[in-house]
């Protein structure tokens, strides 16, 4: 399959990498939209949040937003940070593997565009 984060996961593709265990891998965003902008994927390829339709696959929610919280803590995030997930074409995605943008190192504006 032809995903570009799969090929992070394998290492195929160089990135900064920010973190990685059994589930999870963290790197930075390629083109950041704050000071701190990382992506946190699941290694498993999924294509959206739309199509975590099994448990095996559910369970990986907690791991990714626990890898977050955790990141937000080494990365000193402690005055607060954004979490995105942009789902399918109305959502903005524009890489089909599943991938929660964290934002932070300055203070966010609402309502997003
Ligand atoms: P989205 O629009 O939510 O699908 O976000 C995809 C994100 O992937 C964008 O913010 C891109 O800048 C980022 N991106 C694309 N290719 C790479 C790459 N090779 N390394 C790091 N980030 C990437
Ligand atoms: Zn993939």
């Amino acid at each position: 399959m032809d995903c570009i984060f799969c090929k992070i996961v394998e290492k195929e593709i160089e990135t900064r990498l920010l973190f990685e265990n059994e589930h999870v891998v963290a790197f930075e965003d390629i083109n950041p939209q704050a000071p701190t902008h990382l992506l946190i994927i699941p290694r498993k390829h999924i294509a959206n949040l739309q199509e975590m339709t099994n448990e095996e696959q559910q369970q990986l929610l907690p791991e990714i937003f626990l890898s977050i919280r955790h990141l937000a803590e080494e990365l000193n995030l402690e005055k607060g940070y954004r979490v995105v997930n942009n789902c399918k074409k109305h959502g903005g995605q524009t890489v089909d593997h599943l991938h929660f943008h964290l934002l932070g190192g300055r203070s966010m504006q609402w309502p997003p565009g």
